[in-house]
């Protein structure tokens, strides 16, 4: 394809585009040229959808008018507002409502879990964890390992790419549990890895951990909004993401949180970190002395969530259950493979894409890798109005997202690359 055909292919696939009216639903910035600026770093932070402004004035303004009395009193009371996100939440990760909470944020959630999920005994204390794993989630695991007794240089098992290659196989992850295993307590993965785009086998891997009786808990940072997720029918234990990369909820927001029903309504109730959010949700304002934890995810809780966080965040989690995840990925699956087909053609030599190709291996992330001036081809981007990011030493990372981008944008951005050769 010529950078012309390109060009028309897109237009004529934004024409047809079904979802391309839910970009109106967001703000978009301009670039300094006056020009809305090809946005392809929803894998970082999300757009502002337009609708959260006025989500939170309504608080805000329930806030002015009823000060305390906001927590019962209003349409959406302050004091369950966080179960206005349960059937939104159990859609996007395939759990039962129950199974899933905002609250927090992710690291913080990563440790509650880690608390409840990570007790090992004896012989049996490693955990398993993805090659470049998210540092927050290295800190959080290596502090949780130092706490029990263990040094990380013990305890963590690492699963690496094949020499040459960038991404994991989930039969050399699988191996390595079953090599492993008399040893492993927890498995511990990014679903989709936030360096390489990579959308690891959450099926398959939470499978051969329960037949030897190992824990498997996922990050979704970067699968949640973005990949097709079943984790309850999956067996998966526990889950964490956050909601201001593909879900918009805007920076710092309020995370989520994901406990198999099979732990959360166990009849003797893990041990946790608790705080007065998670206790039994009749007596809690009985403010008796001992913790009985309401059952479920939300036993789990520790605050009274911050409401503004919750109330820009639930317009964009309205949106995606108005979509539904399977149109989503259709649009997400068309827009990835024109610009991964894109760039193929036009630059063969210039860059390598670290993302599989093959759809159900990745979300809408494409890593490249460029091969020579890599700096000053990201600084080409930024000042021609594509908004992306940078990873050290030489990766760029692209992500158009379903819900707002357009084929134009990948047009815009690969405009720019090809002219760098
Ligand atoms: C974005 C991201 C985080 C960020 O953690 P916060 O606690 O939200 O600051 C953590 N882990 C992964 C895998 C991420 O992609």
């Amino acid at each position: 394809m010529t950078l012309e055909e390109i060009r028309e292919a897109a237009f004529a696939r934004d024409h047809a585009d079904i979802l391309a009216t839910y970009r109106d639903r967001f703000h978009i910035p301009r670039h300094t040229d006056g020009t809305e600026v090809a946005y392809l770093c929803g894998n970082s932070l999300g757009l502002a959808p337009r609708a959260a402004r006025e989500s939170v004035e309504q608080e805000l303004q329930a806030w002015a008018t009823m000060g305390v009395e906001g927590h019962f009193k209003p349409v959406r009371p302050w004091v369950s507002y966080h179960e206005l996100f349960s059937e939104h939440l159990a859609k996007l990760v395939g759990a039962r409502p129950y199974e899933v909470v905002a609250m927090n944020t992710l690291t913080v959630n990563l440790h509650l879990m880690l608390t409840s999920f990570y007790r090992p005994q004896s012989q049996r204390f490693k955990v398993l964890v993805g090659h470049t794993a998210f540092p927050s989630d290295r800190y959080a695991i290596a502090s949780q390992i130092a706490l029990r007794g263990y040094t990380p240089e013990e305890a963590i098992v690492v699963a690496r790419p094949r020499p040459g290659e960038y991404t994991l196989r989930t039969t050399d992850i699988i191996e390595l549990i079953d090599r492993h295993h008399s040893e492993l307590y927890l498995v511990l993965m990014d679903a989709v890895n936030y360096y390489t785009g990579e959308f690891i086998d959450i099926e398959s891997i939470t499978t051969t951990a329960r037949q030897h009786g190992i824990l498997a808990g996922f990050d979704l940072a970067h699968a949640a909004g973005n990949v097709p997720l079943t984790l309850h029918d999956w067996d998966v234990d526990f889950a964490v993401w956050c909601h201001y990369k593909y879900l918009n909820g805007g920076p710092g927001c309020v995370a989520g949180c994901f406990v198999h029903e099979r732990h959360g309504f166990a009849r003797v109730p893990l041990p946790r970190l608790a705080g007065w959010w998670g206790h039994d949700k009749h007596s809690r304002f009985a403010m008796g002395p001992d913790f009985e934890p309401t059952p479920g995810v939300e036993g789990w809780q520790l605050s009274n969530p911050p409401l503004f966080s919750l109330a820009a965040l639930l317009p964009s989690l309205q949106l995606f259950s108005e979509v539904g995840m399977d149109y989503l990925r259709a649009k997400s699956e068309m827009l990835t493979g024109f610009f991964d087909r894109a760039l193929r053609e036009l630059l063969p030599q210039s860059i390598e894409i670290l993302t599989p190709l093959e759809p159900a291996r990745r979300g809408c992330q494409l890593s490249i890798r460029v091969k020579h001036n890599a700096k000053q081809t990201f600084a080409a981007l930024i000042a021609n109005g594509v908004i992306c990011d940078w990873r050290e030493p030489d990766v760029i990372r692209l992500a158009p997202v379903p819900l707002y981008n357009r084929f134009a944008d990948i047009v815009r951005c690969v405009e720019v690359l090809a002219c760098q050769k």
